[in-house]
């Protein structure tokens, strides 16, 4: 006899409370076994085996398994094509229900819908729930339903919107009991082709008064004053909703973001054509440099502009960059050297441990002025005013390039005033054609 079951199905949602689905999972009458799955779609595509957020991952998985242990239970963590493990486990359980919380990235959304077929022609269903964001796909549109593309009106009707029931806990900590016992064995991340590295993430926990004092200090890289809560937003390691609510109590500004982080994601999903191309067609027609070599400069902080090469260092060194020099980073590759976008972007995701795609996607097309809600493209960050304005000090310029100030530090790549009237001519007819 097949034990019946119910399965929850952990993506980027790896964690025991708060969680959504997996609270929906553990009250329908059934075990349940917490299932992940390393994704070999996902992770054939990282050429680097020492990968921090595959680490990450791996660790917050362990975590998981720990609590899960003092129930008696286990997570079941496989490695494949979840078409492949699902079509096994129906194998060997009875399967009742597949709970998951719902993603909205193109890759997911067709991977949930290939699931969604196979488990529904063994009569099993898959259920999945909002988790990730206080609003998802159109629940927040214009007066006539259709998608917002700017900003500040979003963010207006969001909030207009919201009340409190929108942060409701949904306290899957309460019902650990109704996991399945069963003792799964646990992978070395080695099983799993990749190596243990560095495992210094940031704190889970937003310090509340950086959060409090968070639109005085945001723009200073050279300040520890942002609360570096991405990566555990996009593994879903805290509750969206904790947050929300945390930030409506200390800090608008701060609540803000949040926002725009929910604004990106329904750009993707009402308009998932940008993950390739240029949300504002009339941008499509940029003949675009694409010199490997001042690209190679540029993500190796080799380009004689102090703020970007100690971003760019930042980055390489620690995983993550700092809001303000990610825009000024950004910037400089896409109008200075006017190299694509998408080559910056698919740097950025490489390396980032907050990679987001949606976030990511849209920052850059802000950056290269192709995007929804984008800076015009006459805007070309200066990249040293922004230095007297954000690094007055040059702390941060400092602290990331050693040698700066000596003779081994590089000549600039070219100059300031060329570039920016190169990009603003390139840009003007390329809009001319295309528009
Ligand atoms: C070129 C470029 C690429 C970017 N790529 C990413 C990315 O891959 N993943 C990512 O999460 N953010 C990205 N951002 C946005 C922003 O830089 C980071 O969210 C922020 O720096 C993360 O640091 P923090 O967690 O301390 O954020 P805080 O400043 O404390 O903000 C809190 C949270 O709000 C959200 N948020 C803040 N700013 C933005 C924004 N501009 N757009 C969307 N959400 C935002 C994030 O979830 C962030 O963690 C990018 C920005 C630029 C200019």
């Amino acid at each position: 006899m097949k034990d019946s079951v119910n399965i929850f199905w952990f993506r980027r949602d790896l964690r025991y409370f708060d969680n959504h689905g997996f609270f929906q999972a553990l009250n329908d009458n059934r075990p349940v076994i917490p299932l992940f799955i390393f994704d070999t779609d996902i992770l054939n595509d990282l050429s680097d085996k020492y990968d921090k957020r595959v680490n990450f991952i791996y660790h917050k998985l362990n975590y998981l398994n720990t609590v899960f242990q003092g129930h008696k239970s286990s997570i079941l963590i496989k490695k494949g094509k979840p078409v492949d493990v699902f079509s096994e486990l129906i194998q060997q359980y009875e399967v009742k229900n597949v709970f998951a919380n719902r993603d909205y990235e193109p890759y997911a959304i067709k991977r949930d819908q290939e699931i969604e077929e196979l488990l529904a022609s063994h009569d099993i269903n898959l259920k999945t729930y909002k988790d990730q964001v206080i609003f998802e796909k159109d629940e927040v549109t214009k007066a006539n339903g259709e998608p917002y593309s700017i900003y500040t009106p979003y963010s207006r009707t969001w909030k207009r919107k919201f009340s409190e029931k929108h942060v409701q806990k949904h306290p899957s900590e309460d019902f650990l009991t109704n996991l399945y016992q069963k003792k799964y064995n646990f992978p070395f991340l080695e099983d799993v082709g990749f190596k243990p590295s560095w495992n210094h993430y940031p704190d889970e926990e937003p310090q509340e008064d950086l959060i409090k004092n968070y639109h005085l200090y945001r723009n200073f890289p050279a300040k520890d004053a942002t609360s570096r809560i991405g990566i555990h937003l996009r593994f879903g390691t805290v509750s969206i909703r904790q947050m929300i609510k945390l930030g409506r109590k200390l800090n608008e500004t701060w609540l803000n973001e949040l926002i725009w982080r929910e604004f990106y994601m329904m750009i993707l999903y009402q308009h998932p054509y940008v993950v390739n191309q240029e949300f504002k067609p009339a941008y499509r027609w940029i003949p675009w440099r694409q010199s490997e070599e001042e690209f190679k400069r540029w993500q190796e902080g080799q380009t004689g502009f102090p703020m970007v090469d100690a971003g760019m260092r930042q980055l390489n060194e620690t995983g993550y960059m700092h809001n303000r020099v990610r825009m000024i980073t950004a910037s400089f590759l896409v109008k200075h050297l006017l190299i694509d976008w998408r080559w910056g972007e698919a740097y950025f995701a490489e390396k980032l441990l907050d990679y987001e795609l949606a976030s990511n996607n849209g920052n850059w097309q802000w950056a290269a002025g192709s995007g929804c809600d984008a800076a015009p493209y006459f805007r070309v960050f200066n990249p040293t005013t922004q230095v007297h304005k954000f690094d007055p000090d040059k702390e941060y310029i400092s602290k990331w390039l050693k040698e700066y100030g000596t003779s081994a530090y590089p000549k600039r790549i070219v100059s300031h005033k060329e570039a920016r009237e190169r990009a603003l001519q390139t840009y003007k007819d390329a809009l001319q054609t295309g528009g």
